[in-house]
């Protein structure tokens, strides 16, 4: 099991774009940390506004400014690609663990509420029967 630490580590070097572990990270001058392919399209369906924005924190910048990649996130995504990828698996897993439980549940739920169904069923039959009853009850007495 990955540590915490390994989590946190998985979003500061994800994009926030593609969600995935950064691919030519390119730091946009608010600080912010894209995929060079995804700020860049990005950036590509703004063109015609003439601003360039970042996606998370809306910063515009004009002109588009000039990107380079950036070595040392580079290789430090690339240094800790192992244990990041550990982490996005971990973070699957674990998202397919919650699907599950709420699948189970629903399920859960779902049995109860046939149960729910079940007993009105009863109930409404039961009380059927005794107005069967005491309507016979009424014409039995009537014709004493
Ligand atoms: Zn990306
Ligand atoms: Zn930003």
């Amino acid at each position: 099991m990955a540590q915490r630490g390994a989590q946190q580590n998985l979003l500061k070097f994800s994009c926030s774009i593609c969600l995935d572990l950064l691919k030519d990270p390119i730091t946009v001058p608010c600080g912010h940390n894209y995929c060079s392919n995804c700020i860049n399209r990005h950036w590509e369906e703004e063109k015609s506004k003439r601003t360039y924005s970042c996606p998370l924190c809306r910063m515009e910048f004009y002109p588009k400014p000039n990107l380079r990649t950036n070595n040392l996130l580079a290789e430090l995504v690339e240094d800790k690609k192992t244990e990041l990828q550990a982490a996005a698996a971990e973070r699957i897993q674990k998202q397919k663990e919650l699907e599950r439980n709420r699948l189970n549940i629903q399920q859960r739920i779902q049995e109860r509420e046939n149960e729910v169904k079940l007993l009105h069923t009863l109930l409404f039959s039961y009380l059927l029967e005794q107005e069967r009853a005491s309507h016979f009850d009424l014409i039995f007495m009537k014709r004493f």
